[in-house]
């Protein structure tokens, strides 16, 4: 069957055609390719074209599709462990990993994707300290957990208001949206709710505006506001860790979270996410503590052995991290090389391998309004010329795009040559 019979049809079976809404391109005039097989760099769709990938599946695949070591790990454990709903060693492997290589996790529970990490950790930090709000920043993406569902608003302590439909008020009403990157909005936040914060949840390095990075004296004030007044810092390192570095986005800062989530890269494609951190907060978690979550898929053999072969090979091969840096910033260079050349109105933010291109004159994009700002209909246009020429990025910007270690200068000189021939 060709792509678009495969589309249509699926969209008679499943609301959109997709089990998650950004597949649809909803934002672009093109439908997207049905995608048949992955392998490095590169994706094949159902009628044979292939694509150089910049989304790589959203961020986990860091090492390309279908890594060898990762399909050895999953093959060889699929053979006698599936699903028990038992304590495994694969399990403390991973566990043992991730805490013994990664800074502030004394503990972590795995869980099955970002949005139950996300979600169970703020669950935690309500039952650590006995309080309800907390905070988040507009713009940031914690998934789909109803109380970070909530629209930016004009970004000054704006009180909840469901942005999205199905979330009751009620869901919200202890949510207060912060600007990002704006140390006197937390500062009046605080003020006037401190002792009510459970917790503040953030992107360190935002991916979901498009990739727009905190700055450094940011995370410390907010660290520092955090601690004065007993709220639990999370970070959400669902995209950036294992990602910006080995450690993460907050190897870079030297702020210290109570909270960490992951998901992305640590399940090395299959179903994951893990939240971790003090162990004094987590041990308020049952079966110890009071507050409950659970999982039946929790933990799943096959899914730890992805991500253990994944984890270990990232952090036994550190120069992977120069290596995408490298190119990252070749493909970033090139781009803005591109853009002055061509007279195109182009901002790149980068951190490490995760990018966006924003359509805008502007200077500078540091929070949400700034990205909202920006020429979403050129993006378009740009990813639609892109996708034709073999470039599968993100069909909206405000996404990240991302790079393997499977990727070479090849891959980047072809995004670079298919971007010369865009014209406005
Ligand atoms: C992707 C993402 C999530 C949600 O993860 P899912 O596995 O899609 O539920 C949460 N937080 C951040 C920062 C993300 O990038």
């Amino acid at each position: 069957m060709r792509n678009l019979d495969i589309f249509n049809e699926s969209k008679k079976y499943m609301p959109g055609g997709v089990n998650s809404p950004v597949r649809a391109f909803k934002d672009a005039t093109v439908d997207p390719p049905v995608i048949k097989k992955g392998y490095g760099a590169y994706l094949e769709d159902e009628e044979g074209n292939t694509y150089v990938d910049f989304i790589g599946a959203w961020g986990p695949m860091i090492l390309g599709h279908c890594d060898e070591d990762v399909v050895n790990a999953i093959k060889t454990t699929c053979e006698t462990q599936i699903a028990f709903g038992a304590p495994t060693e694969l399990e403390l492997k991973l566990a043992k990993h991730i805490c013994t290589t990664v800074d502030n996790i004394d503990m972590i529970r795995m869980v099955n994707s970002g949005t139950e990490a996300t979600m169970s950790a703020v669950k935690l930090a309500r039952g650590f300290t006995g309080r309800d709000k907390i905070v988040k920043f507009a713009g940031n993406y914690h998934g789909h957990f109803e109380s970070f569902l909530v629209s930016a608003g004009s970004g000054v302590m704006t009180e909840g208001i469901p942005g999205c439909a199905g979330v009751p008020e009620e869901s919200v009403k202890n949510t207060i949206v912060a600007q990002y990157n704006n140390i006197e909005n937390i500062r009046c936040i605080f003020d006037k709710y401190g002792s009510q914060i459970a917790a503040v949840i953030i992107e360190p390095v935002a991916g979901n505006m498009g990739v727009v990075p905190a700055k450094p004296e940011f995370l410390k004030g907010l660290s520092d506001i955090c601690k004065e007044n007993g709220a639990l810092l999370i970070f959400d390192e669902v995209m950036s860790g294992f990602r910006v570095a080995y450690k993460g986005a907050q190897s870079f800062y030297g702020v210290k979270p109570d909270l960490v989530t992951f998901a992305k890269i640590m399940g090395g494609g299959l179903p994951c996410g893990a939240y971790g951190g003090r162990r004094d907060v987590m041990e308020h978690l049952s079966p110890m503590g009071p507050v409950y979550q659970a999982g039946t898929m929790s933990g799943n053999p096959v899914v730890m052995a992805a991500g253990l072969a994944t984890l270990t090979k990232l952090y036994n091969n550190p120069y992977y991290y120069e290596k995408i840096e490298r190119l990252a910033a070749m493909l970033e260079n090139g781009v803005k090389e591109i853009a002055k050349e061509k007279g195109l109105p182009i901002l790149v933010n980068r951190f490490q391998s995760m990018m966006t291109i924003f359509f805008t004159n502007e200077e500078k994009i540091e929070n949400y309004e700034d990205a909202k700002k920006c020429d979403t209909n050129l993006y378009r246009l740009f990813f639609e010329h892109m996708l034709k020429g073999g470039i599968y990025m993100a069909p909206s910007q405000f996404e990240a795009m991302f790079l393997s270690v499977k990727h070479t200068e090849k891959e980047i000189e072809k995004f670079l040559d298919v971007m010369r021939t865009f014209n406005i």
